[in-house]
């Protein structure tokens, strides 16, 4: 079968083909501008390669809950010019094959519990810290969706003594990605993140709040395992700083054999950047 998958994210969309197996066989990046600059070049795409499904994985907020009346909306987004886009019925009705729609997060967290670091177990969370903050749940063997998604980026966080950034949220300031996805660290310090490795400050305050957040979802949700993914991750000393502090804010509260294993527990993502295409193509399995 040939499926389709996109990842429709803010800065770029990735438009890839796949198999069952979650092999993807061609992939197609372009930048993310205007729906009627980028849509017709995705639609060609996946038109051209004959999709029998499509799976999208889109930032969001959007409107996943089928049944209302604007099912596969693009809602309340940032990004004006995709405010209020019907991309599924877009996308349905050029190729005539069944589409499936997540959130990006979700589509990652999906990839990583059907083909990665998170396979075969039933409750797994996906938190990527990048230009914002987005949090997959993948709760008793399928993504958690309530009243339309978790946007749980916007937590409320406890305040490092030491940190006197106002926040970088437009909504609430200094709410967990106002205060620790990328653009906060480049406001709070004047330099990109990726500038910032010898700062050893930095990360003890970026740690200090992404441990809070796993212990919050540790809490809520009860995973049996936090994948933490996107750019901001990518610096070296920070997975390390974030099991140390979580297992002292926890100070041996939950005692499952997951959560004492925090080399286990808290770990990074495994499928190279593909852990969102690769949801995407379960989504549009679930969806045919
Ligand atoms: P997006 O969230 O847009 O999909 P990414 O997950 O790649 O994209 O995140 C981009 C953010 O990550 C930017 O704010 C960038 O400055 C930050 N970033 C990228 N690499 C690093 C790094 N090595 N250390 C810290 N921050 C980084
Ligand atoms: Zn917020």
């Amino acid at each position: 079968m040939k499926i389709g998958a996109l990842e429709a994210g803010g800065t770029k969309m990735v438009c890839a083909v796949g198999n069952e197996k979650g092999e993807i066989l061609k992939k197609l990046t372009i930048p993310t501008q205007t729906p009627q600059d980028t849509m017709p070049k995705m639609l060609d795409f996946f038109e051209k390669e004959q999709v029998e499904a499509l799976g999208i994985g889109c930032f969001g907020p959007i409107n996943p809950v089928k049944g209302t009346p604007y099912y596969g909306y693009i809602t309340s987004t940032p990004k004006l010019p995709w405010q209020n886009y019907d991309i599924v019925g877009t996308f349905a009705k050029r190729l005539h094959c069944p589409v499936g729609f997540d959130t990006d997060v979700n589509a990652a967290a999906l990839g990583e519990a059907t083909y990665g670091i998170t396979r075969g177990l039933k409750n797994s969370i996906y938190i990527t810290i990048g230009t914002g903050v987005g949090v997959g749940v993948f709760s008793e063997g399928r993504l958690l969706h309530g009243m339309m998604h978790p946007e749980a980026g916007h937590i409320l966080v406890r305040r490092h003594p030491k940190d006197t950034y106002e926040g970088a949220c437009p909504f609430h300031k200094d709410c967990f990605e106002g205060l620790a996805a990328g653009p906060s660290l480049e406001k709070r310090w004047g330099v990109k993140g990726a500038e910032l490795t010898d700062r050893r400050e930095v990360w003890e305050i970026e740690s200090y709040y992404i441990a809070q957040a796993c212990v919050d979802y540790c809490m809520i949700l009860s995973p049996e395992r936090i994948v933490l993914g996107g750019g901001v991750m990518k610096q070296p000393s920070l997975l390390h700083l974030v099991r140390e502090k979580f297992a002292k804010m926890m100070a041996g509260y939950i005692q499952t054999s997951q959560v004492q294993e925090v080399e286990n527990y808290i770990v990074a993502p495994a499928l190279n950047d593909e852990q969102g295409v690769k949801g995407c193509i379960r989504l549009a399995l679930e969806e045919s």
